[in-house]
């Protein structure tokens, strides 16, 4: 039997992963000019990309005794819910703020115009846990940031934090703390 393993480093010569790539469609000029946006959606809507994309993940991760898969809203719930099913852990997700009912923790940063915030149950995770943060595109890094910062408020253990897409030419992963080591699957 062949088995494949993602568990190294090294994994964006594997055939699945080039087929995530030949699948990811850009949109130039989205949502305003001069952005080029990495549409997702076009791995989504076919059943053996999507397949493999979770399976990635559960890969790298099933050997990590990870408790809880925290979700950065709103695409991180995408790949994030099902890859808690598949680890066998929880999903919690980190929403923009005003949208959890329960007391939270809260986290700001700065846009290109003003500020955001997002935030999560204060009391999701127990201090300590080992969690995976995951979203879909890493570019300037500051959701990704403020996620790890509220992460560290929590005092949870931060395993990783996965993304599919990296965009390199925007540093984004010099914001990232180093309690958050970073992983992407396709880099740009
Ligand atoms: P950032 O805080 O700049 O790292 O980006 C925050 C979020 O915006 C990411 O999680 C993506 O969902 C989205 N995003 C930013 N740039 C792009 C892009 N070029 N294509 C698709 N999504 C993007």
């Amino acid at each position: 039997m062949i088995t494949q393993s993602y568990d190294t480093t090294d994994t964006e010569q594997s055939s699945d992963v080039a087929a995530i790539r030949d699948a990811i469609r850009d949109i130039p000029d989205f949502p305003k000019p001069g952005i080029v946006f990495k549409d997702i959606t076009t791995v989504l809507r076919d059943p053996a990309l999507l397949k493999k994309t979770v399976d990635y993940f559960y890969h790298r991760l099933k050997s990590q005794n990870i408790a809880y898969v925290v979700g950065i809203e709103s695409r991180g719930f995408i790949f994030g819910a099902p890859l808690a099913y598949q680890l066998n852990a929880g999903f919690v997700p980190i929403r923009k703020k005003g949208k959890l009912p329960g007391p939270v923790a809260r986290q700001s940063y700065t846009l290109e115009y003003g500020e955001d915030v997002i935030e999560i149950h204060d009391d999701a995770i127990p201090a300590g846990a080992r969690v995976v943060l995951i979203d879909d595109l890493l570019a300037t890094g500051g959701t990704a940031a403020a996620a790890c910062e509220l992460l560290k408020q929590i005092q949870v253990e931060v395993v990783a934090i996965e993304f599919l897409i990296h965009l390199t030419f925007l540093n984004g992963q010099e914001k990232l703390p180093a309690t958050c080591p970073m992983h992407a699957m396709i880099h740009y």
